[in-house]
Order: C-alpha cells, then sequence, then structure tokens
C-alpha cells in the first residue's frame, strides 16, 4: 500500500502556531508551491523515505543463475548495461549479504528446497525478480521435473516477461522494483504468502 501522501508542511513535521492551529487553513506559501513542490524546494522528506531512497540505491543481488536466463542476467554488470548505476553491481555470493534474489531461469522440484533456504537465510527486507517464463510459471516446461512458477515457493515481487528476457527487460524489472519501493509498496513478503 503507498504511503499517504502529504499535503501540508505540518504533516513534514514542521510545527509552529500557525500551522497546528486545527481552524487555519494552508497557507498562501503551502497553497503556491503544492506539497510535492514544497518538498523539493525546501530539500525537506521523512527518516522513512529517505532510507527506502538508500535502500534502492545499494539493493545487491545473490549470485544464484539456474538456467539458460542466467547469461542474460551475468551481462547486466558489463560496461554495456552497467548495473552499477544503481548502486548494483555488487553480486554477493553470501545470501547473508544480499537483498535481491533474482532467479533466473527454470527450478526444477530438486531446486526448489536448496532456493527457499537462500531465500531464508537472506535478511529483510527482501526482494525476488522472477526472470523470465520459466521462472514465472514453468513456461514451456510443463512437465513433473520443474516447479510451475517460483511464487509456490518465495513470494515475488516483480515478474519479468520473455524467453529469455534481454537484460534490457531485467533492468525494467529492477526499475520497477525500485520504484514500487519508493511509492512505498512494501516487500511481497508482506504482501503476499506462497501457494505451498
Ligand atoms: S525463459 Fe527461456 S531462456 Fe529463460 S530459463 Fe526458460 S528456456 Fe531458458
Amino acid at each position: 500500500m503507498a504511503d499517504e501522501k502529504p499535503t501540508r508542511l505540518r504533516d513534514y513535521g514542521l510545527q509552529s502556531e500557525r500551522l497546528l492551529w486545527p481552524t487555519k487553513g494552508p497557507s498562501q506559501f503551502e497553497e503556491d508551491m503544492g506539497a510535492d513542490e514544497l518538498e523539493r524546494a525546501l530539500g525537506i522528506t521523512t527518516l522513512e523515505k529517505a532510507v527506502r531512497w538508500a535502500q534502492t540505491k545499494s539493493m545487491w543481488p545473490d549470485t544464484f543463475g539456474l538456467a539458460c536466463c542466467a547469461i542474460e542476467m551475468m551481462s547486466i554488470v558489463s560496461a554495456r548495461y552497467d548495473i552499477a548505476r544503481f548502486g548494483m553491481e555488487a553480486f554477493r555470493s553470501s545470501p547473508r549479504q544480499a537483498d535481491l534474489l533474482i532467479v533466473s531461469g527454470r527450478v526444477a522440484h530438486k531446486m526448489a528446497a536448496p532456493l527457499r533456504q537462500i531465500y531464508d537465510q537472506m535478511l529483510e527486507p527482501k526482494w525476488v525478480i522472477a526472470m523470465g517464463v520459466c521462472a514465472s510459471s514453468g513456461g514451456m516446461f510443463n512437465n513433473y521435473t520443474i516447479l510451475q512458477g517460483v511464487d509456490r515457493i518465495v513470494p515475488v515481487d516483480i515478474y519479468v516477461p520473455f524467453c529469455p528476457p534481454r537484460p534490457e527487460a531485467l533492468m525494467e524489472g529492477i526499475i520497477r522494483l525500485h520504484e514500487a519501493y519508493l511509492a512505498g509498496v512494501p516487500p511481497a513478503y508482506e504482501r503476499v504468502g506462497v501457494a505451498t
């Protein structure tokens, strides 16, 4: 759920007799600028927003590849795509130091338990991207060996379509994830359950 949008200077914690006076409407200054413009012009924000901003600028992915999609995922650290622009060049080898699990490829039933274990070892807040049709829904592998969607074992924040998704598509998913979190959308584990 998105944060309640502040409309008055007092919503930012500024206190003066006029701002706190219950029957006083917005001042001419507030009316002329609007809350969004005020926030930008005065450089004020909330601690929650500042923390969210910092978290989206250091959302380190876990080093975890499953199938062909992983090759596309690897290329996002290359000079051509340069995920370092978003503070994400550091793929972590330990889930305890990672914030984002990119499930890149089909998940065999045999891999379901290790994948869930890796997810459980990540500290909160944490996010999951299902990359490609196989991770999202099993894709063309509608058979007994493949999990029909990784959202059956972990809560997924963003689904990236295609087979395989190009690195641009994965980056689009990452940017959408950043935007959603900055807008106040909590991680998926707070919003959705898993089927099993
Ligand atoms: S979506 Fe395509 S590229 Fe990705 S793991 Fe499945 S078959 Fe491979």
